[in-house]
């Protein structure tokens, strides 16, 4: 899914020491293949990732966590600009009654979406269901038991009528005696878009003058809807979509690409079968959603918090210039210890071989009590020069600090180790603080 694109994207990035060109351009082929594999229209696809290149080049990065943090940031950003950015709920028209009229493909939800919006509306006013699916008599029997479950006035057809708009007009004349002041007009559909069926739709809203016209949209569709909403929009001039179905696997490229093609918001979300399965479509929770970063959010912040941009900046030119010192070592303790259950957070941290060799050694949190008191007990000559640091002074270093001899050689042997994933690191071909221009 889209979710786990991104998801893998961010985890590659996680870890880093620096984003360099390399990782740009990788995060943002995935961000490419991501957004096509969930049947984003393909020209959306290509603008959106040259936004999001144009916004990430040239930026400065100062620690490890950032980069993951900014491009995270800009495609949230980028996402929302595509989807638009507010919450709107369905407006009621100043002069009542109020007329929604549902339209969309067969199956894509209408009939249950039009129920839906009655039950949500009958907290602050009067809804009627109105049957205009004349095609199909399963369809108005279907309107009118959800009627009734969610408890509003049905009107339907009578024996043999064929005309929607004469139903509907009906219904327009009983509101002001059943002091309805909204109407919720299901429409037919069919499997695919045809002149009839837009001539039929086309004329009934002619008749009915409705204050909102909703497409009624099936999440799986992804591609193909963008298509639909576009020759739906063209002739009828939509107000908002409705997103069905959302509690499925759906890809979700559908909600990225609609309002970009069509310009028009997405409005409502459907989340269920039940009538009570419908939310207002928040663009925020949908980019969370694709994004599936609520905890990486979260656990980067608590990073953040635990590093501070000097001790990382200080670590990065220890590395550049290959002096890890016993300080380093020391940072890199302290910045385990302030962010909690380290499984979770080892491979977070700046260095990936520091973070390699603590997953090595098997670092338990009271073992790194142990090792920060050995190294606090050492001079900051020693600290600097772990060289000097034979038999007496090793001795003396195990009694300051409560531990043994054997804990202090393990420790300078586990400092050779990451001195050595240093050297190995720092001479890797990924370097620089900024992401080039030009990408
Ligand atoms: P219509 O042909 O456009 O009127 O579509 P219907 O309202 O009859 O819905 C077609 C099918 O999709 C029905 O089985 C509905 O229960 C189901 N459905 C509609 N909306 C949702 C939704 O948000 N989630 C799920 N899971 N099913 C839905
Ligand atoms: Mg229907």
């Amino acid at each position: 899914s889209l979710k786990d694109r991104f998801e893998k994207v961010f985890t590659s990035l996680r870890g880093k020491g620096k984003l360099t060109e390399e990782d740009v351009k990788l995060a943002l082929r995935e961000v490419r293949l991501a957004l096509l594999e969930a049947d984003v229209n393909y020209k959306v696809v290509k603008d959106f990732v040259e936004r999001v290149r144009q916004r990430a080049t040239g930026q400065e990065v100062l620690s490890s966590i950032t980069p993951a943090q900014q491009v995270y940031a800009i495609v949230f950003e980028e996402l929302l600009d595509l989807m638009g950015r507010e919450v709107k709920p369905l407006s009621i028209s100043p002069k009542p009654p109020t007329v929604y009229m549902m339209v969309g493909l067969q199956g894509s939800g209408k009939t249950t979406t039009a129920a839906k919006i009655a039950l949500k509306m009958k907290r602050s006013h009067r809804p009627m269901l109105v049957a205009c699916d004349l095609r199909r008599p399963a369809a108005v029997e279907q309107l009118r038991v959800l009627a009734s479950t969610v408890g509003v006035p049905f009107v339907g057809p009578e024996e043999g009528e064929t005309d929607p708009i004469r139903v509907a007009r009906r219904a327009l004349e009983r509101c002001s005696e059943t002091l309805v002041d909204l109407v919720i007009v299901d429409t037919a559909g069919r499997f695919q878009i045809d002149q009839e069926l837009m001539q039929e739709v086309q004329d009934l809203k002619g008749a009915v003058n409705p204050h909102e016209v909703l497409l009624v949209v099936d999440s799986m569709t992804g591609q193909e809807a963008v298509s639909v909403a576009s020759a739906f929009n063209d002739r009828l001039g939509l107000t908002g979509v409705v997103l069905t179905k959302l509690d499925g696997d759906a890809r979700g490229g559908a909600a990225l690409a609609i309002r970009a093609v069509t310009g028009t918001p997405v409005r409502l979300a459907g989340l269920g079968e039940k009538v009570d399965d419908l939310e207002v479509f928040d663009p925020n929770k949908m980019a969370q959603r694709i994004l599936g970063m609520g905890d990486v959010m979260g656990l980067l912040e608590r990073v953040q918090q635990a590093t501070s941009e000097e001790d990382v900046e200080r670590l990065s030119e220890s590395i550049k210039r290959n002096r890890f010192t016993l300080e380093d070592m020391l940072i890199q303790l302290r910045q385990v210890q302030k962010m909690g259950p380290l499984e979770k957070v080892i491979e977070m941290l700046p260095i990936p071989g520091v973070s390699k060799a603590l997953k090595d050694a098997n670092v338990d949190p009271k073992r790194i009590k142990h090792m920060e008191a050995i190294i606090l007990s050492m001079t900051p000559r020693e600290r600097r020069n772990p060289e000097i640091i034979k038999g007496s002074r090793r001795r003396r270093i195990a009694q300051g600090s409560g531990t043994s001899v054997q804990m202090v050689n393990q420790l300078l042997h586990q400092y050779e180790q990451m001195k050595d994933l240093m050297k190995a690191f720092g001479k890797g071909p990924k370097r620089g603080f900024k992401v080039p221009p030009g990408l």
